[in-house]
């Protein structure tokens, strides 16, 4: 092998420089002259690589150190880098990070100190300052008709699942996900959206829920950026039927379980067979009740097709036509609709 002379401090080496003068010339880690972390003042969100992170459960001291740790450069080959912070709170905003770096270069320890400032920044995410500027994008507004009213229990299922979606969007990345307001208008409800694509998704759902059909316009508001901006009304009209209906059409009694686009999805009462209507059996089917209006009756006697029960509300007996397997004694509670034509046990 080939006898050499280190050019740095004239030291025997095998070639180029000796193993100490490359320890002490190759920089193993360098920190940057400052840090900043953004934070959003009003929601709490951090802006990394100019993306704004859901609002994380980090106390403002170890968003700092982290970012401190987060922001030091180390040379591919130091082995296992262990990095040590030690943060010192130096203003309301500002901190200062002691840096320990510590890993194995070349078949030997290194260590490497550096002080990095931090300085937290707050501003106001894109998400808050639209809030707060009363931005919106779509209304989403969901409309009875004069025969066929929107009913408190779904303006309070839809304002559940309104709030659930534009929830559980935000929780997937969708900043821009968030209701602005929900308001009870004369004849259903409108629910202010900052985008389109969540009105959009949320018109669809409601429509599988409820049924009804999907009436989309837009309307140009103005440019931004060299673009139109438009704001979509999508209006859910709800249909004659509703879940849980208890309808007769042409002498079959059913109950409403569902919307499929146009069709009306039913289940027979009371053999439970499931089938479909269409929209214009629909709009001609007899609402008898809906089940949600059911009540608990005392059976009284049993017949092979008929219960005596105590009318819940008079306490009176009346009789119902008994559904074919129903297993019931005299005592037992049964689930009851009043029509206009008597009771229905569902
Ligand atoms: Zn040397
Ligand atoms: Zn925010």
């Amino acid at each position: 092998m080939k006898q050499a002379i280190c050019p740095r401090c004239g030291q025997p080496t095998e070639d180029g420089l000796c193993s100490q003068c490359v320890q002490e010339t190759t920089e193993l880690a360098s920190c940057p002259n400052q840090v900043e972390v953004v934070i959003c003042s009003t929601c709490g969100s951090q802006q990394i690589n100019g993306k704004w992170q859901l609002p994380g459960t980090l106390p403002l001291q170890d968003l700092a150190a982290q970012a401190a740790a987060d922001s030091i450069w180390t040379h591919r080959e130091m082995i296992q880098p262990q990095i040590d912070v030690d943060l010192k709170a130096v203003g309301a905003t500002r901190y200062l990070a002691r840096i320990d770096i510590r890993g194995n270069f070349r078949g030997r320890s290194s260590i490497v100190q550096c002080e990095i400032p931090v300085r937290i920044k707050k501003v106001a995410c894109e998400r808050c300052s639209r809030m707060a500027g009363k931005y919106f994008e779509s209304t989403v507004q969901l409309r009875g008709s004069p025969e066929r009213a929107i009913n408190r229990r779904e303006i309070e299922e839809a304002k559940k699942m309104a709030r659930d979606m534009a929830d559980s969007a935000y929780r997937g990345g969708d900043q821009l996900s968030f209701i602005q307001e929900i308001k009870e208008v004369k004849g259903g409800l409108d629910i202010i959206l900052g985008s389109t694509q969540l009105g959009r998704r949320m018109a669809k759902a409601f429509v599988e829920r409820f049924g009804g059909r999907l009436l989309e316009t837009a309307k140009l508001v103005g440019r931004k950026d060299n673009r139109d901006v438009y704001r979509t009304t999508l209006l859910v009209r709800f249909p004659r039927l509703k879940r849980g209906d208890i309808v007769s059409s042409r002498g079959v009694l059913s109950v409403v379980s569902g919307f499929d686009g146009k069709t009306t999805l039913i289940t027979s009462l009371p053999e439970g067979r499931r089938s479909s209507m269409s929209q214009e059996i629909s709009e001609m089917a007899q609402i008898l009740g809906n089940k949600a209006d059911a009540l608990s009756a005392t059976v009284i006697s049993v017949d092979d097709d008929v219960l005596e029960i105590m009318d819940p509300e008079t306490f009176q007996s009346a009789l119902a036509a008994r559904p074919r397997d129903m297993k019931v004694g005299p005592g037992e509670e049964v689930k009851v609709v009043r029509t206009g034509d008597g009771f229905i046990i569902i």
